[in-house]
């Protein structure tokens, strides 16, 4: 079963998706955490990730397909997975899809995070006392989220027409939000 956790950032994608991939099993990807690790050891392509990343853009197509293709085709995702983070864009959802049907499979679940805005720059700004990550400082955080309107929120009607995006309320405790994924997906 593949599963896309989509929601704005700071939305609790990352919370979610580790609870869900083990309770179900899965092995999560998350393209965040794969850049964050390429900067930190400073490969090729960190270095090329860094200065999109810090400034709280999106890491462009070009370098992003390659790595999502590349997690796609492992073993361990060959009966399922967590998506979280990806796909952001049209292309990446592109390449999602026909990597999938490819092989026979689709996404079967889209879990849709919903959260006021004023909370996930609450989220954000919390977050960054705590993490010290370079992309929730404050004017990063501004562009993530005008970003995620422009580029990532359009990905909802494309899966809305399939009928398979469910609405999740984001707000309520961690184990609520859990609960409420649980009885949509019905284990
Ligand atoms: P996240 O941890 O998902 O909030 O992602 C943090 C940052 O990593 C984003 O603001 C982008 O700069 C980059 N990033 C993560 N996933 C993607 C993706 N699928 N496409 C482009 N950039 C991404």
């Amino acid at each position: 079963m593949f599963i896309l956790i989509l929601g704005a950032p700071g939305s609790g994608k990352g919370t979610q998706g580790k609870i869900l991939a083990e309770r179900l099993g899965l092995p999560k990807i998350t393209t965040g955490d794969l850049l964050r690790a390429a900067m930190k050891d400073g490969t090729p392509l960190g270095l090329d990730a860094k200065k999109y990343y810090d400034e709280g853009k999106l890491v462009p197509d070009s370098i992003i397909l390659g790595m999502i293709k590349e997690q796609l085709d492992r073993p361990e995702a060959k009966t399922g997975a967590i998506l979280d983070g990806f796909p952001r864009t049209a292309a990446q959802a592109e390449l999602v899809d026909r990597t999938l049907a490819q092989r026979g499979q689709r996404l079967n679940h889209i879990l849709l995070l919903d959260v006021t805005e004023d909370e996930l720059v609450r989220r954000m700004s919390a977050r960054s006392q705590v993490e010290g990550r370079s992309d929730d400082a404050p004017e990063a955080i501004a562009n993530r989220l005008q970003i995620y309107q422009r580029d990532t929120a359009p990905l909802i009607a494309h899966y809305t027409q399939r009928g398979i995006v469910h609405r999740v309320p984001g707000t309520g405790t961690v184990d609520q939000i859990a609960g409420e994924i649980k009885r949509i997906i019905g284990r």
